[in-house]
């Protein structure tokens, strides 16, 4: 069966140099087998050429900050205006990243200090943040974990997770436990299952929250027996990041409606982005868009809310 459209099915092409078909366009482990990670790649997908110093100065922020778009994210590029496209903005690296204020590596977020054992955020009393995967399908470049994600050593071990689960069974006043990353979803199902199982195994453990920008940047990580799983751990919320009313495709509402369909209350995360998102009209549509797709817009953060590493594209 070909893929949704011919530019997607061209791009499949030129990643692999066969056809693909659409069962492996939809196959969530195909997207981050084939994520682009090389210029030349963008170049030849979107049929365009980067002068040189351009090319020299982005090969340099690669070297801090790499460089992964999945094959789906890609192919919502309009590759005729792509200096001006919301979605290369936030896919394709930029020189700007290397400046780096000293206030950028600021644990604003308090990940750091306020971190009992490894993964595992407590600020708020009855409430933590835990780091279940410290990778993602993408390397957004606004991400405030940039930093994080680029260093080795903030990889959790095997041991970690089973330390965040004691620390949180230990802690009676946490009623609300954020699964965050990375991309939690880039664990296996079986994996997240296992660890939805032991939270839900903890008493004072009322809330999970999931946050995961698959349905924005790898919607087919969304499938039935993702949602069958999260089922059984309800009441289950799932929070994504959409910054763009473009971003919400075909695919990213299916996802949405398996999600709505399975019971899991959706909320929005948008930040806002110079040049991307920062006019009222594009807001008002991605806020509209959204509601109609059962999403509630629960916060649009300004960057000077953000930590380290944002890069605000113009
Ligand atoms: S998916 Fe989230 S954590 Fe991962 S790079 Fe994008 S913004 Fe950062």
């Amino acid at each position: 069966m070909t893929i949704y459209t011919a530019n997607q099915q061209g791009i499949a092409k030129r990643i692999t140099n066969k056809n693909v078909d659409l069962a492996h366009w939809r196959d969530w482990r195909w997207q981050l087998k084939h994520a682009i990670k090389k210029i030349s790649m963008v170049e030849s997908i979107l049929g365009i050429q980067f002068e040189e110093d351009k090319r020299q100065k982005v090969k340099r922020t690669l070297d801090t900050f790499p460089l992964s778009i999945t094959p789906y994210y890609l192919s919502l590029i309009a590759a005729e205006d792509y200096r001006n496209d919301p979605v290369f903005k936030q896919a394709f690296p930029s020189s700007r990243e290397l400046e780096i204020e000293k206030s950028d590596m600021v644990d604003l977020q308090c990940e750091d200090r306020g971190s009992p054992v490894p993964g595992i955020t407590h600020l708020d009393p009855d409430r933590v943040l835990f780091h279940v995967s410290n990778i993602c399908s993408m390397s957004c470049r606004h991400c405030t974990r940039k930093p994080k994600a680029s260093d080795t050593n903030s990889i959790l071990g095997a041991d970690d997770i089973p330390k965040g689960l004691e620390y949180i069974r230990n802690t009676p006043e946490v009623q609300d436990v954020e699964l965050s990353g990375g991309d939690p979803l880039m664990l296996s199902d079986k994996y997240l299952g296992w660890i939805l199982t032991k939270l839900r195994q903890i008493g004072h453990v009322q809330v999970i929250r999931i946050s995961t920008r698959m349905p924005v940047v790898l919607p087919c990580r969304i499938t039935p027996e993702l949602v069958k799983m999260l089922k059984k751990h309800h009441p289950v919320w799932i929070n994504t990041h959409f910054n763009h009313p473009r971003e919400i495709t075909t695919s990213s509402r299916r996802a949405l409606r398996l999600l709505a369909d399975a019971g899991i209350s959706l909320g929005n995360q948008a930040v806002l982005l110079a040049g991307v998102n920062d006019s009222p009209g594009v807001i008002k549509s991605l806020v509209c868009t959204l509601v109609a797709n059962r999403v509630r817009p629960y916060a649009t953060l300004h960057p000077s809310n953000l930590s380290a590493g944002l890069f605000v594209p113009r």
